[in-house]
Order: C-alpha cells, then sequence, then structure tokens
C-alpha cells in the first residue's frame, strides 16, 4: 500500500511516501511559506537530488495539488497517478479526550478536530487545512488521523488530573494530554525490539529533546505520565518555552510588565527557555559552541536543560517504581553527547551507566556500559514512519 503522510503547518506542508509493505520511504517533501509569498515546493524522490518549484502557493489546496503533481510527475514522481495513493495519514496535533488512537477520518472525526481547536489553535487548525485540501484533491481516498496526544491517552487519572476543582476540570477538559506521542511510542517499541524483549515487561523511559522537549514513562507499552501537559508548555525547559513554572509567578509578571493574556503566551512560549536564559540563541548548537568559550549564561542555559530532564527520570522511575531503559531522541536527544552525558552523570542509582565511547557514535546505538542494569538508547525517531503504519493498519482493517 502506497500511503503519503502529511504534516500541516500553518505556513507549510511536510511530507513522505512510503510503500508500507516494505515500509520504504519512497519521496519526501516540503512546502514552504503558504500564504506569505516567497512560497515553493521542494520535492526529493529517495537517492536524488531535491527539485524545488518555486510558485504562488496561497493556501493549502494549492499545496495539496503542487504535492499530487509532483507525486505524479513523469520524470521526478515516484507513484504513476494520483489513484495509486491509497491512502493519506495526516499528523494532527490534539484529539482531546476523544481520540484515544489513530482513526479513519469521516464527516465526525473531522468536526471532532475542529472542535479542538479551541485546545491547539496553532496546531489543529492547520492539520484540519490539509485534511478538507486533500478531501478536495483526492476525495476517493482514505485518509486517517494520527494524534500527538493519543498514546497518552492511557495516562491514569493521578497523572493527568490538575489539583484545580474537579468540575473545573471536566467543564474545559482542563488537564493533561502529553504531546510527541507518536515519537515516544516509536522510541519505546524500537527500544523493545532492541532488548528483544516482549514490550509488555519493560519499564522505559523516553526522552524527546528536540527545540520541543517532553518526556514519558512507558510501562508495559503504555504510557503512564508525560511531562507536557494540557499544552505543549508544560515540563522540561525548551527551546524557547518556560516549562515548569509556579503559577504565581505568572501573575505577578503579567501584572508588573502590564502584559495581557496574549501577549503572556507569546512570552511563554517564544521568549522563554534556553534562549531566555541565555540571551543568545535556541539552538542547542549555538550554545554548546558559545558555552565552550566560557559565556557563563549558555552554559547555564545548558545546565538548567539537563538538571529538569534529569530530574524527570528520577521522577518517571519512581512513578513506575523502576526503569529497565532510557531512551534519548530528536534532535538534541539524537545529536548532542554532551548533553546526553550532562543528564545521565547521576543516573548510576538507577544502574544505568553512561559509556563515553559509545556515547560518541551516531546514530542507533546502545551508549550504556555493559554491565549497565538500565541501558541507555540513542534511537532516531521517525514520526512519520509511525503514521504510515498507523494509516495503513486502519486503512486495511476498515
Ligand atoms: P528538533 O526540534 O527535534 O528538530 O531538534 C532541534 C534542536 O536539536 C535544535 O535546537 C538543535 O540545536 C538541536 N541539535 C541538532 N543537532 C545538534 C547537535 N549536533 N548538537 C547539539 N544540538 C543539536
Amino acid at each position: 500500500m502506497i500511503v503519503l503522510v502529511i504534516n500541516s503547518g500553518s505556513s507549510s506542508l511536510k511530507y513522505q511516501v512510503f510503500n508500507m509493505k516494505e515500509e520504504k520511504l519512497l519521496a519526501k517533501g516540503l512546502v514552504e511559506r503558504i500564504g506569505i509569498g516567497g512560497s515553493s515546493l521542494t520535492h526529493q524522490p529517495l537517492g536524488q537530488e531535491p527539485i524545488v518549484t518555486k510558485e504562488d502557493i496561497p493556501d493549502h489546496n494549492k499545496a495539496i495539488q503542487m504535492t499530487v503533481a509532483a507525486l505524479t510527475d513523469p520524470q521526478s514522481g515516484v507513484v504513476k497517478s494520483m489513484e495509486a495513493i491509497e491512502a493519506i495519514g495526516h499528523r494532527v496535533a490534539h484529539g482531546g479526550e476523544q481520540f484515544a488512537d489513530s482513526i479513519l477520518i469521516n464527516d465526525e472525526v473531522t468536526e471532532g478536530i475542529r472542535k479542538l481547536i479551541e485546545l491547539a489553535p496553532l496546531h489543529n487548525s492547520p492539520a484540519l487545512m490539509g485534511i478538507e485540501a486533500c478531501a478536495r484533491m483526492l476525495p476517493k481516498t482514505p485518509q486517517v488521523a494520527v494524534f500527538d496526544t493519543a498514546f497518552h491517552q492511557s495516562i491514569p487519572e493521578k497523572a493527568y488530573y490538575y489539583a484545580l476543582p474537579y468540575e473545573i476540570s471536566k467543564k474545559y477538559a482542563l488537564r493533561r494530554y502529553g504531546f510527541h506521542g507518536t515519537s515516544h511510542k516509536y522510541v519505546a517499541e524500537k527500544a523493545a525490539q532492541l532488548l528483544q524483549k516482549d514490550i509488555v515487561d519493560l519499564k522505559i523511559i523516553t526522552c524527546h529533546l528536540g527545540n520541543g522537549a517532553s518526556i514519558a514513562a512507558v510501562a508495559q507499552g503504555k504510557s503512564v505520565d508525560t511531562s507536557m501537559g494540557f499544552t505543549p508548555l508544560e515540563g522540561l525547559v525548551m527551546g524557547t518555552r518556560i516549562g515548569d513554572m509556579d503559577p504565581a509567578s505568572l501573575l505577578f509578571l503579567m501584572e508588573k510588565e502590564g502584559m495581557n493574556t496574549e501577549e503572556m503566551n507569546q512570552f511563554l512560549n517564544k521568549k522563554c527557555g534556553v534562549l531566555g536564559i541565555s540571551g543568545y540563541s535556541s539552538d542547542f548548537r549555538d550554545l554548546e559552541t558559545e558555552a565552550n568559550n566560557g559565556n557563563h549564561r549558555c552554559q547555564l542555559a545548558l545546565d538548567i536543560f539537563a538538571y529538569r530532564v534529569t530530574k524527570y527520570i528520577g521522577a518517571y522511575a519512581a512513578a513506575m517504581n523502576g526503569v529497565d531503559a532510557i531512551v534519548f531522541t530528536a534532535g538534541l536527544g539524537e545529536n548532542s553527547p554532551t548533553m546526553r552525558q550532562a543528564v545521565s552523570k547521576n543516573l548510576s542509582y538507577l544502574g544505568a551507566e553512561i559509556e563515553d565511547d559509545k556515547n560518541n557514535q551516531r546514530g542507533q546505538v546502545e551508549i550504556s556500559k555493559e554491565n549497565s542494569r538500565c541501558k541507555l538508547f540513542v534511537i532516531p525517531t521517525n514520526e512519520e514512519l509511525m503514521i504510515g503504519r498507523d494509516t495503513y493498519r486502519i486503512v486495511k482493517s476498515s
């Protein structure tokens, strides 16, 4: 089955095409600057150079139209015709309480995603635009929604309720949802494979450390806690997001700085995190370079980031009463031996000991000492493949 995987942002659209029988990537691409001028499509068939088409792309309809044209192009395309695309999988950020698994899209599902725009305005509305554009362009092709929150729907009440009045939590569905679920699930399953054990016999902590960062406790293959909450702002320190914070301090700041709710929202999402601490960059590569040059605030940002991750690992080991494996993934988790070392140096009480030589390797690799009771892994994430898998599973069984 040929599956087109789509990740729609407000002004961008990323796609990948898989032959799911062999789980083989055929092509990938990116439409940039939708609706804001200077737009382009970059299409890259597997093993070939990217082809860039510059054209006015006013909306997601045009973006999908150009994507299909690129995929079916006689020279650089990877399928003969539109009909050869047998299913489309969409990344949808928020599935709320309604969607605990990926689902075949129909009118009811579309409405459900629309209703959840209130909880994730920046993410769910572009996803919906992508879904509707595909429905117009490829009306006969089944579409599947794969939610970032779905994997975390197994989290128990004690971990997802906040200490708000219960009626308020219920009234607004204000609770922990968690995000990056597709990534946490993918790397947890991969870790079980690498350990050659059934995932139901394992306790795994997955650290998705990128510009957005979250950590999850996965027991018996199910998410039992995660650091992001009602929105992707809670938990770890991130590139520009604040993570955990005393709620009263936000009220204090709003008053002192005269910020309204929208300004505060922007501030917490865009001006804080390692960017705010360092005053230098949200990019961890820049911070590592500058910290090596003796910049105290850059080093402090890295220290605070690593310390928060270590604390969460301790919390989740406690929540699961032990841990068999800890996984690092995403941009920073996959690429920064320094950060992995900083996070892992205080984990020997869990029997997790990092081996420096192994830690300096790249790609999918175990980085713990041979006799380490708890294994440490670096596992590159692959959310698109996971979306492809779910799409294949659901369309095949429908
Ligand atoms: P992601 O959001 O998963 O794409 O991750 C992006 C983050 O990964 C950026 O902040 C990068 O600084 C960080 N990153 C990527 N490569 C490296 C690297 N080699 N060393 C340190 N950080 C990296």
